[in-house]
């Protein structure tokens, strides 16, 4: 939606997902689809030279395939590296190569646009046919053709967002985490996308830069040009094109507001998360690679409740070895010695992928081949990221625990894993923790109905609300066009959580809450009240959390759940918890809007 002033300024709504406003010229990246490719009728001359080009485009690509497929080799397998060959074996059809070369004659075309025309002709075909075997290999036909295509039209990956020339906004239909880790804060002072939620990865991985980001802003990288001049408010989620004098000034005190309210915040960095009537809870925070100690340190968090290892494993040209993983985690368990830190097993697919390795194209990438399921098939990846966690535990108070955990199964397979990996090391003389406490994430709704059963085999819970609420509300965590039906307060979602805790407290072990939820300030006395011991939220939200607990009852909270318990209503709950939080700490709330 855009609202636009008679004197040009422009305002662009979306979802706000990491707070704090920036200004400057925007940079639009292009959508992957916008490879429209021109007719260009050429002489008889001109035809051999286009007949060469597409040899050497062909040439080309086996080379970088061949290259990939030897990294991937190394990293994980012949077996993996394998279903590159299907990917050769298309640079070598007969009849594909054979019709391009009859377009270019008979159409009188460049190399580009034949083998555009030919290859959306096969994928289409391909595609339509009931053969599941046929079908995958459109799958590998496209695949194919867009490289072949990037090498014709001299194209690379796109823009290189690590090595950007000037500061600006980044504006593009949609960011991968694996794209977004790699943003260099100076450059990148904010960035917006036309799709997407408050708990993709990619908002995930924004607030934990620190980069203030809006998505789902509709098709906002068509409308936008480079170039262009913006504001991007990332606390109310607006993108302002032409800000007048009048809206800079206004932003200008709402900054001066935030930073003198981080400033107050600071206050009880090191004081106890502990409310009025004396019930202390632990507040921990969430980060994605070793180097964010110093963030965790400064936002006074005791320790990390969630430490997302996948962005170890993303963004380069191999595996990290077993010696790389226990590096960065001794380095974090050292910097943060004697407070705990919770290492989360790799939870690769969903939105995360290894960008080197082309893992296979699911329908329902969440529902498929992630985490747990993906590491209790890929045995050696897991067997190394096991070994590196129990090596560093020696050092450090660490503690490990599964994602995606849906029952009894996986966990113990897992368990037995780690306990096969102990006895390696042990047996090779390598130091070891002799006990190393394993918890596991309850984000599918069958875990929390086996709940009682898990927790007599693990030291702790730590709940995973986006994929909960993902999973048992049948919204996709990502889409932004069902982000309404996506409601944390469902009275569902509540029960869930609380059957949790009570299941956890039974066995006496504690449960957390690591999704975004926890860092909801509005949501706080909720969570509290459903008996909740920790909450992990990211380092730059920790300080508001930490503010709100110190000034919260937390029999107030006990009877916000009770209420919550027996409501039908999403709307009605999320009401008294926000009312609850606004009353026991007002100064946190009043600075949201420029106004
Ligand atoms: C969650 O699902 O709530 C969680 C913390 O894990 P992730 O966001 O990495 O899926
Ligand atoms: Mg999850």
């Amino acid at each position: 939606m855009a609202d636009v002033a008679h004197d040009g300024e422009k305002v662009l709504r979306g979802i706000p997902v990491s707070a704090g406003v920036c200004r400057g010229k925007i940079l639009v990246l292009d959508r992957p689809d916008d490879t429209s490719i021109p007719r260009r009728e050429l002489s008889e001359a001109e035809l051999p030279g286009q007949l060469r080009r597409f040899e050497q485009a062909l040439t080309e690509t086996r080379h970088q395939i061949l290259e990939v497929q030897g990294k991937v080799s190394q990293g994980m397998g012949a077996q993996d590296a394998s279903i590159f060959d299907a990917h050769l074996l298309v640079l070598e059809d007969p009849t594909l190569i054979d019709e391009v070369t009859k377009f270019i004659h008979r159409e009188k075309v460049t190399a580009e646009y034949a083998f555009h025309q030919v290859a959306e002709k096969y994928s289409a075909t391909l595609a339509a046919i009931a053969d599941e075997y046929l079908r995958e290999r459109a799958a590998d036909m496209r695949d194919v053709s867009e490289r072949i295509l990037q090498n014709l039209l001299g194209r690379r990956e796109g823009i290189d967002l690590r090595h950007l020339q000037e500061p600006c906004i980044i504006i593009s239909h949609d960011l991968t985490p694996s794209r977004t880790a790699v943003l260099d804060k100076k450059m990148v002072l904010g960035f917006a996308t036309d799709v997407g939620s408050k708990t993709s990865h990619t908002a995930i991985m924004a607030r934990s830069l620190r980069i203030p980001a809006i998505v789902g802003l509709g098709d906002a990288s068509r409308q936008l040009h480079t170039g262009q001049y913006a504001l991007l408010d990332g606390y109310n989620g607006q993108l302002v094109l032409n800000p007048t004098d009048q809206t800079l000034f206004e932003y200008g005190q709402l900054v001066r507001k935030q930073v003198s309210l981080e400033e107050k915040l600071r206050d009880a960095y090191d004081q106890p998360a502990v409310t009025l009537d004396g019930v202390r809870f632990t507040l921990s925070a969430n980060i994605e690679q070793a180097a964010d100690a110093e963030a965790v340190l400064a936002s006074g968090a005791e320790g990390v409740g969630l430490f997302r290892t996948e962005y170890l494993f993303i963004n380069r040209d191999s595996l990290p070895t077993e010696e790389e993983q226990y590096q960065a985690y001794r380095q974090i368990a050292t910097a943060l010695k004697p407070s705990a830190v919770i290492i989360r097993t790799l939870d690769l697919g969903g939105d995360k992928f290894l960008s080197h390795l082309q893992i296979p194209q699911e329908m329902n990438p969440f529902l498929g081949w992630r985490a747990i399921r993906y590491c209790l098939q890929e045995k050696e990846i897991f067997r190394h990221q096991l070994r590196a966690i129990l090596r560093a535990a020696v050092e450090g108070n660490i503690k490990l625990m599964y994602p995606m955990i849906s029952g009894l199964d996986e966990l113990n397979q897992a368990n037995a894993l780690v306990e096969t990996c102990r006895a390696e090391l042990r047996a090779e003389g390598i130091p070891c923790a002799a006990q190393l406490e394993i918890g596991a994430m309850i984000e599918i709704p069958s875990a929390v109905l086996a709940a009682d059963a898990l927790a007599k085999r693990v030291k702790f819970f730590s709940i995973g609300t986006n994929d909960l609420i993902q999973y048992t509300l049948a919204v996709d965590r990502l889409n932004e066009k069902i982000a309404h039906l996506y409601e944390p307060t469902h009275p569902a979602i509540v029960r869930l959580i609380k059957m949790t805790a009570d299941a956890g407290r039974a066995r006496g072990i504690w449960t957390g809450v690591c999704g975004e939820m926890a860092g909801e300030p509005v949501l706080t006395p909720l969570l509290l009240g459903l008996g909740v011991d920790e909450l992990s939220a990211a380092p730059s939200l920790v300080p508001r959390i930490k503010h709100l607990i110190r000034r919260l009852k937390f029999s107030d909270c006990k009877e916000l759940a009770a209420f919550a318990l027996k409501s039908e209503s999403a709307a009605e709950i999320l009401a008294r918890s926000e009312q609850l939080a606004r009353r026991s700490a007002p100064g946190l709330f009043e600075n949201e809007t420029k106004k």
